[in-house]
């Protein structure tokens, strides 16, 4: 091999080494390349996870809503399911099948819950209900407390002050003096209406000693307000209370009769906050079945109470008002052309 040989192998070698060196170079390059190209899909992919956590949030929230409107609908496929807490509203849950099951939709009136068996509220078709003029998709809640006043009184008030809004207290004489509260509620606008003045279930042992009973608390808020006669009533154990048979068969039937026969009108409740069912129930407890209403009835006339004991409905009452405020019911009190949901007389 001549010196010109020799040098071009070397060339030859050289160039061999330098095209390996290029080659892999290039090898690096497309590697690196590839990792680039899959790190920054990944990015991408993770980005898309972040950007899309939001939405999806709320996509959750949505479907909640939709679920709790929809289990109105089809309640065998409803299973307990947190809702993501409205502005200071604690997590509720969407009514459960059983709940559910216990629920019954009368057309054009509303859905009706029934609590624990303290009562029945198998519907009559009644005038009255007719003779609202709320449209289906009104949603309107009247808040409504028995019982008082008492102690708890000022402090309702307050609150309701403090949202604007508007309650039915259904009043009996709770201690010689109360009328003043009973003044008070009435100059802050509240509505009165009239439950009892003894809240003995001994005044259904006829319909006289039911009417002489009325009449009392009739006069007392009507020298308590200095001249306004209340025509609303809530019976004391409503409608559809069964206690009244130890008095009285049948008594309920007639004086769902001749209460409106009489110029009043009488209101029970489709929902019920089941304060009343514990002494001092949990203040979680009543919000959540104070609000089991919202998605499943836009009338709602909700049974509370105004008595001594009721302090956690004070606690409550905040949170129930924001929740149906938020879900865009208005709020309105009962009067003789309003609303109305009355129980069937089971005696
Ligand atoms: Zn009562």
């Amino acid at each position: 091999m001549g010196e010109f040989e020799m040098a071009r192998k070397k060339n030859s070698e050289g160039l061999k080494r330098s095209l390996f060196a290029e080659f892999f170079v290039i090898l690096l390059l497309v590697i690196a390349i590839l990792v680039a190209s899959i790190i920054r899909t990944s990015n991408v992919k993770k980005q898309g996870v972040n950007a899309s956590d939001a939405p999806q949030a709320s996509q959750n929230q949505i479907t909640d809503a939709q679920s709790e409107t929809a289990s109105a609908v089809v309640p065998a496929s409803v299973t307990a399911t947190t809702v993501v807490p409205v502005s200071g509203v604690p997590a509720t849950t969407v009514p459960d099948a059983t709940y559910l099951t216990a629920m019954t939709t009368i057309p054009g009136v509303s859905a009706v819950a029934t609590t624990a068996g303290l009562y029945t509220t198998t519907p009559i078709t009644s005038a009255a209900a007719a003779a609202s003029e709320l449209s289906e998709d009104d949603k309107v809640i009247y808040l409504t407390f028995d019982d008082g006043p008492t102690d708890n009184t000022r402090n309702l008030l307050d609150i309701l002050d403090r949202y604007g809004v508007k309650a039915t207290f259904f009043v009996i004489h709770t201690y010689d003096g109360c009328e003043v509260q009973i003044k008070e509620l009435y100059d802050r606008g509240q509505q009165i209406a009239l439950h009892s003045y003894t809240h003995n279930y001994n005044i259904y042992r006829s319909v006289d000693t039911y009417f002489e009973d009325l009449q009392q608390i009739s006069d007392l808020v009507y020298n308590a307000t200095g001249g306004y006669r209340s025509t609303l009533v809530r019976f004391p154990g409503g409608t559809s209370n069964t206690v009244s048979r130890k008095y009285s068969s049948g008594i309920m039937t007639t004086l769902s009769k001749e209460l409106p026969a009489r110029g009043y009108r009488y209101f029970d409740w489709d929902w019920d906050s089941t304060d009343a069912e514990a002494n001092r129930q949990d203040t979680s407890v009543i919000v959540r079945n104070a609000t089991k209403a919202i998605g499943n009835d836009n009338h709602v006339i909700l049974l509370m109470h105004d008595a001594a004991a009721k302090t956690t409905t004070v606690e409550a009452l905040p949170q129930i008002i924001e929740a149906y405020r938020n879900a865009g019911y208005r709020f309105d009190v009962l009067s003789m052309t309003s609303y109305t949901y009355q129980h069937k007389p089971n005696n």
